[in-house]
């Protein structure tokens, strides 16, 4: 594997002390930063509730945030070669006004893009490198509690059990984890509802959009490419519908035709897709939690990913700001003269960007779930029309890159050879044509 960055490297030395390090949950928050400390030779044992470590859920869009991470791992070229190529995300009113339209050319950036990917094509790239390195990842282990022990911290398992103890416990088990800071869950009133859908080049969908259409906010309908999980596994689109966390019972209760019939009724060009949904199980519904601790870190316990800070997925952020937490964790931890201090570093070369992306996430997610008439006008009225002008159209290319803020160069990363990456995508479409 290869590793870039120029945190380390710039300052010419390895880390300071190798600590014992567990990891809570094998998400990209919790895979990436056991990739990353082991390589810097901590000794990293991952914990996981699931038997067989998998991930819940459908697609979600690889930023160039996130991908500078990756990349900098060295995992461009799996992602590539799974993922699909978005250039814009492109929403329109149930009249055909549009209400979105962003490119990711507007950020001047050489050729950045977007990439569609199937949660269990992310999982598996960086699942495969921690069996690879050999990582010991511990499975059907739920971890209930943490317990500080003189100089080490344990684990509280489900069963009572409690592990032996370490230098530190990451937590990254996500939005919903047990061990509590205190702060409130935020659980928000709208989720969605959410399908994998195979799809063939003849259908009529874009393969290089994420495409969304809204009725006022209170009704979304989206498609999002997500490529294909394996050489010779068919292409995948993640669809999804909006819906309030107070609906989804009457949902399950109602006739999936009924159901399918609004959602007709809203973008008529997604039929071919609502025929290859036969039952109410195959959509999951998820639920969206906003929530956030200012201070990431106590005594030898660290949060990072969705278990630090969570948001709807409106921007797309999340897995992408997980990925870029757990390179921070490793840099701290390489800078920090002691463990406190490396905690330290890696929350304050975060903490910015994470207090940004709430900000906006909980200020855009209204234009969009909500049942508020304001926030939609808003949206259509002066969002779109002002986001045609270059200036506004370059900060919300940034905003939807995982870039407003800078977080890069705060972390010693680059932006992600995207000519490469497109190389490698297009090598693999003309695989796939000929074959
Ligand atoms: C519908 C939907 C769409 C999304 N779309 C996007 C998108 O387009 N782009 C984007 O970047 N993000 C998106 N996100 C957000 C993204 O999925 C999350 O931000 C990301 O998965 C967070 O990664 P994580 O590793 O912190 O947590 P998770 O992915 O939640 O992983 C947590 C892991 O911990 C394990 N675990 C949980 N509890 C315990 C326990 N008690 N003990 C042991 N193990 C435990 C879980 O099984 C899991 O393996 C979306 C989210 C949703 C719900």
């Amino acid at each position: 594997m290869l590793w870039r960055g120029r945190l380390g490297e710039r300052r010419g030395r390895g880390i300071r002390q190798a600590y014992d390090i567990a990891i809570i949950g094998c998400g990209p928050a919790g895979l990436a930063a056991a990739l990353l400390l082991h390589k810097d030779g901590h000794a990293v044992t991952l914990f996981e509730r699931f038997e067989t470590p998998k991930p819940l859920g459908s697609g979600l869009m690889l930023q160039p945030s996130g991908m500078a991470v990756l990349d900098a791992m060295g995992l461009a070229g799996p992602i590539a070669k799974r993922g699909a190529r978005i250039d814009a995300l492109r929403g329109l009113t149930e009249t055909g006004r549009t209400a979105l339209d962003a490119p990711y050319s507007k950020l001047g950036s050489g050729e950045a893009f977007g990439i569609g990917i199937h949660r269990a094509s992310l999982f598996s790239v960086l699942y495969e490198e921690v069996l690879g390195a050999g990582l010991d990842a511990r499975t059907g282990h739920t971890v209930e509690d943490t317990r500080l022990d003189g100089t080490k911290r344990r684990l509280v398992f489900a069963d009572g059990q409690c592990s032996d103890g370490f230098d530190l416990v990451v937590d990254a088990s996500g939005w919903a984890s047990r061990i509590e800071f205190g702060e409130r869950q935020g659980l928000l009133p709208f989720g969605a509802l959410w399908a994998t859908l195979t799809v063939t080049a003849d259908d009529p969908h874009a393969p290089n959009l994420l495409e969304q259409r809204y009725r006022r906010a209170s009704q979304m309908v989206g498609v999002l490419p997500i490529g294909s999980r394996g050489p010779s596994e068919p292409q995948e689109v993640a669809f999804f519908w909006s819906l309030r966390r107070d609906a989804f019972e009457r949902w399950q209760s109602t006739p999936l035709g009924q159901w399918k019939d609004e959602v007709r009724a809203l973008w008529p060009e997604v039929d071919f897709l609502l025929d290859r949904i036969t039952a109410h199980e195959d959509l999951t519904f998820a639920r969206y939690a906003h929530r956030s601790a200012h201070r990431p870190y106590r005594e030898r316990l660290v949060r990072i990913g969705d278990a630090w800070h969570s948001a709807s997925p409106q921007l797309g952020q999340g897995a992408n700001m997980a990925l870029l937490d757990a390179w921070g964790l490793a840099a701290g931890l390489r800078e920090g003269r002691v463990l406190r201090e490396g905690l330290r570093l890696s929350a304050s070369w975060r903490r910015d960007h994470v207090d940004l992306y709430q900000a906006v996430t909980a200020a855009f997610t209204p234009l969009f779930q909500s049942d508020a008439t304001i926030w939609p006008a808003l949206r259509d009225r002066i969002v779109a029309p002002l986001s045609r002008f270059a200036p506004i159209a370059h900060l919300q290319a940034q905003l939807m890159s995982g870039l407003f803020g800078f977080p890069l160069p705060m972390l010693g990363l680059e932006m992600p050879d995207y000519s490469a990456i497109a190389a490698s995508m297009a090598a693999r479409a003309s695989a796939e044509d000929q074959s």
